[in-house]
């Protein structure tokens, strides 16, 4: 792996260090859109992707998927009481069938993983032929709940650091960025 490298100039007071670099990223993802493509061959999965920080992985990773498959865009919010019995609430599939679809939840990054076992168990009950989950980074995290399910298929996997850039933000800035950078504080 080439990664890593000089923090760009005109990023030096945001970012600490580049954790991976755009080749890496784009090599990456190139390779996992392959791979959940050969899976799904014939099967017209649905990608659900989850607004804002996955739009720059699901573009990627939808152009490298050769198979025919479909995208829907949705915001998920979270409103509950206590952390563990948080419910979601989701705005986007309002005229989408799911019922018999093959659905793939496309995450920016799973650090507790409470996001990702919500959204899972919402669609849960939608009457889908299967539903797998797939995240462009996944933390090491020692705050992972222990009743969270494993992720299907994850690009990167990194250190417990709150990270910015490709799709991820921090209020709202960075996004754009090409490369994964720890946030400097
Ligand atoms: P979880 O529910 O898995 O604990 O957290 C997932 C959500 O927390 C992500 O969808 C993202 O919005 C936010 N998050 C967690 N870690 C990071 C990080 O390192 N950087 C950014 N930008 N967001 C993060
Ligand atoms: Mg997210
Ligand atoms: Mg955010």
């Amino acid at each position: 792996m080439e990664t890593g490298g000089e923090v760009p100039a005109e990023w030096e007071n945001s970012v600490s260090e580049v954790l991976i670099g755009s080749a890496d990223i784009s090599r990456r993802v190139t390779e996992l859109g392959h791979a959940i493509s050969a899976k799904y061959e014939g099967l017209n999965p649905l990608l659900i992707v989850v607004l804002k920080g996955s739009y720059m992985f699901a573009s990627d990773l939808s152009r490298a998927m050769k198979t025919p498959h479909e995208l829907e865009f949705i915001r998920a919010k979270s409103y509950n009481g206590t952390e563990s019995c948080g419910r979601v609430r989701i705005d986007g599939l309002e005229n989408t069938k799911l019922k018999g679809r093959h659905l793939i939840i496309i995450e920016d990054i799973v650090d507790t993983g409470l996001t990702l076992s919500r959204l899972y168990e919402h669609f849960a009950d939608a009457g889908a032929a299967s539903i797998k989950t797939c995240s462009f980074l996944e933390k090491e995290t020692v705050r992972r709940k222990s009743n969270v399910p494993n992720v299907d298929f994850v690009a990167f996997h990194i250190p417990d650091k709150f990270v910015i850039g490709y799709g991820l933000d921090y209020d709202q800035q960075y996004r754009h960025l090409p490369f994964v950078g720890v946030y400097k504080q």
